[in-house]
């Protein structure tokens, strides 16, 4: 999936805990062999290439996330949509060779988008177009930190954290502690300064942003988030947090609120967050100014 995962738990048998820490590497492994779209014979890349007009059995994983990206997709009427990976992959490159895509291999990629294109059966998965790409880069991490703790939980050890760099999963608080004390940071904040400190247990957090990822191009900043209506990278520089359950819910909803601020103001992003139950930060730049907001109720 692109990145680096990290397991921290409370034990008094090393042993068993390490054994547990193995299993749980082993199960993000088991997921991004089925889940990433960096590697060529991922399940996600192969059945890309075969569910064209035609309903095709996919793993149980891969299934529970889609239905989870569907979800999100309608409730944001396609802000969220990870049949967006053609153009993100062209993103990818412009990062690379610091060019803008080139006009009309953007638009092809954006004939190939559409979540209403992708179809679910029982346990089947149906794509409309030859070319379709699905992208799982803003909900695989989270599952995959969900799933690695789940398993931990199964080994008996509640007291553990999994992180997959921007999303954290927590379980049981640690030894005579309330919780995991997780520090959030926006743009804002200057290096290695976090802006706030979180205290979480058995809960999810989730940070998107052009903090880390984005290409400059002739004075222009552009996100590895994608606008699905425009197919361009974000442009105005915003950092939201994202508090849920699950981390498949902190880690989709982090993105899908980075779009939906751009499109519609952070207000109307923080509303979505709340319409699922969960709580956030956003902290956003436009012309100059700089604002932030956060869901009712106080952050845990
Ligand atoms: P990170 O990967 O840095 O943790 P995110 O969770 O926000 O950040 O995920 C960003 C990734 O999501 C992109 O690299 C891309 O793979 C994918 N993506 C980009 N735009 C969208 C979108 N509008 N809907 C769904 N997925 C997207
Ligand atoms: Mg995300």
């Amino acid at each position: 999936m692109g990145t680096m995962f990290r397991i921290v738990l409370y034990s008094d048998h090393s042993e068993q805990a390490h054994s547990a820490i193995r299993a749980a590497f082993n199960r993000v492994a088991q997921l991004d062999r089925e889940l990433s779209d960096y590697k060529p014979d991922s399940e996600l890349n192969r059945v890309c290439l075969v569910a064209i007009g035609h309903d095709t059995v996919i793993s149980d994983d891969l299934y529970f996330v889609l239905q989870s990206a569907q979800h999100l997709a309608e409730q944001t009427n396609g802000a969220f949509d990870v049949s967006i990976g053609p153009v993100v992959r062209l993103w990818r490159r412009a990062r690379q060779t610091k060019q803008m895509p080139d006009p009309s291999a953007l638009s092809a990629a954006m004939q190939l988008v559409g979540y209403r294109h992708i179809h679910l059966g029982e346990r089947t998965l149906r794509l409309d177009m030859q070319g379709m790409q699905l992208d799982l880069g803003a909900i695989a991490k989270g599952y995959a930190a969900d799933e690695a703790l789940r398993l931990l939980r199964g080994f008996g050890f509640a007291e553990a954290l999994v992180a997959a760099s921007g999303d954290i999963s927590v379980g049981d608080a640690p030894p005579q502690k309330s919780g995991w004390e997780i520090g959030a940071d926006s743009f804002k904040a200057p290096k290695d300064h976090f802006t706030r400190t979180l205290t979480l247990h058995n809960q999810s957090v989730s940070t998107s942003g052009d903090t880390e990822q984005y290409v400059e191009i002739e004075g222009l900043r552009y996100s590895h988030i994608v606008d699905p209506k425009t197919g361009i990278g974000l442009r105005y520089r915003s950092s939201v947090t994202v508090i849920a359950n699950k981390g498949i819910d902190s880690d989709s909803l982090a993105t899908a609120a980075s779009v939906i601020a751009e499109q519609q103001g952070t207000s109307r992003a923080l509303a979505l967050i709340d319409r699922f139950g969960a709580k956030g930060v956003i902290t956003a730049e436009r012309d100059g100014r700089v604002t932030e907001g956060e869901t009712k109720g106080s952050l845990p």
